[in-house]
């Protein structure tokens, strides 16, 4: 029962079918049978790769790894409520990403793929970009054209090949499906791959947690790669009857480009076209999500909510958390917008648990520019 499903016409395909879409063209999902065996994962080495049985790789010798993962989750206090944070800015590259750049690089690796493309506002970027260094894999990275001077000097010194997009993320898309046409896509919101990698959020918080579930989860959203990785690995553990209940999922956006928003306020069946600002919170800005639908699927049916965070706030939220030690990038801060809007309406034993997704260090321009702004 392990393989590829199309989420519309319910197509099969093998898991070892180098593709990355339905012959319909739709997107395809994982059917995928885990394993956990607690006491061999709790004493392997503090790596996402110990749930090693729940990963849909073959043969080990395709691993692609920097020994990645179990970043710390740790108590931060936001207006006298503490909140777990887990620090995936702490990953190899920075960001989350490399949750879903490990598995999907290694299954490329498995596959005999020779050379990959990918789009990005960054992050996504760089994280395939280091992954593919260590598996000898030929990096075609498309990045819009006002993507962070850290992320294009990162992308480029792993020794990807950098394309830079004129035009909006949306440009930037359509640029890289025309490059797909002929090269194996290492899409973070196209390929089912690197789900099967983000969802060992969910298997760190829970055993982080000694095997229980967080009462709610805040994320930011744009593509969903960090909030349906999640929801399946909840899901995965539920099953198997490891954890009894799946978190609520607090969605956030940006209020400048909040298609998935819109939708679930408006319990639409589709995300909706929708008119967009830039937003400082440029790593979410993803107008036209490619798995919209099935996000706003995935909060619903978990009892969630998506929240919007304007601009003004995510500065100030990003100050705040600075100031308390922790340095994040701007599209970071959102959540930690989110999670104060969220908290407005908690209740006082909620068990939440957050995240921070990407690294200060990544975005020095923005961070000097907000500081010379003053206060906001
Ligand atoms: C990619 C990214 C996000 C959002 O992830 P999506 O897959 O677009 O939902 C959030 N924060 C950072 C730092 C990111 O790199
Ligand atoms: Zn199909």
């Amino acid at each position: 029962m392990n393989q590829l499903i199309c989420r519309k016409c319910k197509a099969i395909y093998s898991l070892d079918d180098p593709r990355w879409k339905c012959d319909c063209d739709s997107i395809l999902d994982i059917e995928f049978e885990p394993v956990f065996d607690l006491e061999k994962i709790k004493k392997r080495k503090p790596t996402m790769w110990r749930y090693r049985e729940a990963i849909p790789i073959q043969n080990d010798a395709n691993i692609i790894s920097f020994d990645e993962g179990v970043t710390p989750l740790i108590e931060v206090d936001f207006d006298g409520k503490p909140i777990l944070i887990k620090q995936d800015h702490l990953f190899p590259t920075g960001s989350f990403k490399d949750r879903g750049a490990s598995i999907l690089v290694s299954k490329a690796k498995e596959l005999g793929v020779k050379e990959v493309v990918e789009d990005s506002s960054g992050n996504a970027g760089a994280a395939i970009s280091a992954y593919c260094a260590k598996a000898g894999i030929d990096c075609n990275i498309f990045v819009p054209e006002d993507t962070a001077a850290g992320k294009i000097a990162q992308i480029q010194l792993y020794g990807a090949k950098l394309n830079k997009v004129p035009g909006t993320r949306e440009d930037t898309a359509n640029v890289v499906l025309k490059a797909a046409e002929k090269v194996y896509y290492a899409s973070h919101s196209w390929n089912p791959f690197f789900f099967q990698g983000t969802k060992t959020f969910a298997f760190e918080v829970c055993e982080q947690l000694g095997w229980k579930s967080p009462d709610t989860i805040i994320l930011p959203v744009g593509s969903g790669s960090l909030l349906l990785g999640a929801y399946i690995g909840f899901n995965e553990l539920l099953d198997v009857g490891i954890i009894d209940k799946i978190p609520k999922i607090i969605a956030v956006q940006s209020e400048n480009c909040a298609p998935l928003y819109w939708a679930f306020r408006g319990n639409l069946e589709e995300v909706p076209p929708i008119k967009t600002k830039e937003t400082f919170a440029e790593g979410i800005a993803i107008a036209d999500p490619i798995r919209g639908n099935q996000i706003v699927e995935a909060v619903r049916k978990t009892k969630g909510n998506v929240i919007v965070v304007k601009d003004n706030e995510i500065k100030k939220a990003l100050k705040e958390i600075c100031k308390k030690g922790y340095y994040i990038e701007p599209t970071s801060a959102a959540t930690i917008a989110g999670i104060k809007k969220h908290l407005q309406k908690s209740n006082p034993d909620e068990v939440i648990v957050s995240v921070f997704t990407g690294h200060g260090l990544k975005t020095t321009e923005k961070m000097l520019k907000l500081l010379n702004e003053g206060s906001v």
